[in-house]
């Protein structure tokens, strides 16, 4: 898989974050079981509480644009490490992804590490839970 588009997709949402609170920009991609790539930034709110992470948010525009299946997720935060998505959001990719997913963790366009949901969210609580 190139992940050219995912990279380049979450560093230019990375740019469009909403983010007062923290100065804290994230940018993330998803790629849809059709090939479509969808960006999202974390946008933040007075609320803190209500703020909405950059990951959610690409996966909730492929969502409620009818796609229920991600083959990848690339995210990126502060370029000068490699920023994980946290808790939330990795329940939320495990909810429209399998275990074994390329989760591409950018510092920048040229310097990237790969993992998979399985080794990032280990003995994930899913659907399949739900269903015994
Ligand atoms: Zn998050």
């Amino acid at each position: 898989m190139n992940y050219d588009v995912l990279i380049d997709t979450a560093l230019e949402a990375r740019e469009k974050a909403y983010v007062p609170y923290s100065n804290f920009k994230v940018g993330a991609a998803v790629l849809t079981e059709d090939g479509t790539v969808y960006g999202g930034c974390n946008i933040e709110n007075a609320s803190f509480g209500a703020t909405n992470c950059a990951e959610r948010t690409a996966i909730f525009k492929a969502v409620s644009d009818g796609h229920k299946s991600i083959k990848a997720i690339a995210v990126v935060g502060d370029p000068t490490t490699h920023t994980y998505p946290c808790g939330i959001c990795r329940q939320v990719i495990s909810e429209f992804a399998d275990s074994s997913i390329p989760v591409i963790l950018i510092k920048n366009k040229q310097e990237y590490i790969v993992k998979t949901l399985q080794d990032i969210l280990p003995g994930a609580f899913t659907k399949k839970d739900l269903d015994k």
